[in-house]
């Protein structure tokens, strides 16, 4: 018995004939499974992948159609070795540090793989405005515009002397299996967290809205942290144990088993 899917690029689901879930993948493969997981964007239900309308409710499709995503980039370069950690002769004092600043590399980190060893800059971490700022841009121009950001914080530092290969760039937004980095709940949208994270206690639906759930970053409380979408990893389990008809030990309750008590305030729809 197939109790769950992971298909490389699934592109359709719908309701099999015998009422189980069709999965098809990108190469045009249909298998049937008793449930699903679904941990993409919930964006890609609508875009991506062409999910039968009848499976969810028309208030959980709203709900997934109104989730909004932040936008953001990084922009990383590998660089000869870490010289970050070498002292300024002349000052005495570390020539970078990691540096938040209001200029539109917004943040720039720095991983080092020990002494000696080539090590990588992300010249910029940024989100909204500042991350469609790089949106059209391709990565030399990124890079282009963060080394000339940084010098005017840091005007006596040769980033460029120490970078080797070539740099990568992302914007989360501009690819297609994402469409946005994370979610980014506006005033007004608890409902729609609400319905898409309780989704996973199906045993009051219909039948025609069972066996497909949801799980991953934007269907989290705390979204662009992963602990979040763990945790709503755990509650699709528990939902897809419930739907086979399995259920937890007496004494280890299941988040479904606590939900009633434990689980988020249900506000007006
Ligand atoms: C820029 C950025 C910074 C972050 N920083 C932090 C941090 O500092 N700390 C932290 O805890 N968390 C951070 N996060 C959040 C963390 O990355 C997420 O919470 C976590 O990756 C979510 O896991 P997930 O499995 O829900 O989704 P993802 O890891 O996004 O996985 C979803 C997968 O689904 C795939 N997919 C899409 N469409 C399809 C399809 N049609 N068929 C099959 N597969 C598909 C995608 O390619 C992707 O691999 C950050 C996220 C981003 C974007």
């Amino acid at each position: 018995m197939n109790s769950g899917a992971t298909r490389a690029g699934a592109t359709r689901i719908r309701r099999a004939p015998d009422g189980r879930l069709a999965v098809t993948d990108r190469w045009g493969r249909e298998e049937v499974f008793d449930a699903v997981i679904a941990t993409c964007q919930s964006w890609l239900l609508t875009t991506a992948i062409d999910t039968e309308e009848a499976l969810f409710s028309q208030k959980l499709w709203m709900a997934l159609d109104r989730t909004r995503y932040m936008q953001s980039s990084k922009t990383f370069v590998m660089v000869n070795r870490p010289f970050w950690k070498e002292r300024d002769p002349k000052t005495g004092r570390y020539p970078l540090s990691m540096t938040l600043t209001d200029r539109l590399t917004r943040g720039t980190y720095l991983f080092d793989n020990g002494p000696d060893q080539p090590g990588v800059i992300c010249l910029t971490y940024s989100w909204m405005s500042d991350a469609l700022k790089m949106l059209p841009l391709p990565v030399e121009r990124r890079v282009e515009l963060a080394l000339s950001a940084l010098q005017k914080i840091y005007p006596d530092l040769n980033i460029q002397s120490h970078i080797i290969g070539d740099p990568i760039t992302v914007s989360w937004e501009a690819d297609p299996n994402f469409l946005g980095a994370f979610k980014g709940a506006l005033p007004g949208h608890y409902r729609y967290n609400h319905r898409m994270y309780r989704h996973f206690m199906q045993q009051d639906l219909p039948p025609q809205e069972r066996g497909l759930f949801l799980a991953g970053d934007d269907i989290s409380w705390t979204p662009a942290w992963a602990e979040g979408a763990v945790q709503t990893a755990l509650n699709a389990v528990w939902g897809v144990m419930t739907h086979l008809g399995g259920h937890t030990a007496s004494d280890n309750p299941g988040p479904g088993d606590l939900y009633p008590e434990w689980g988020p305030i249900r506000l007006d729809d």
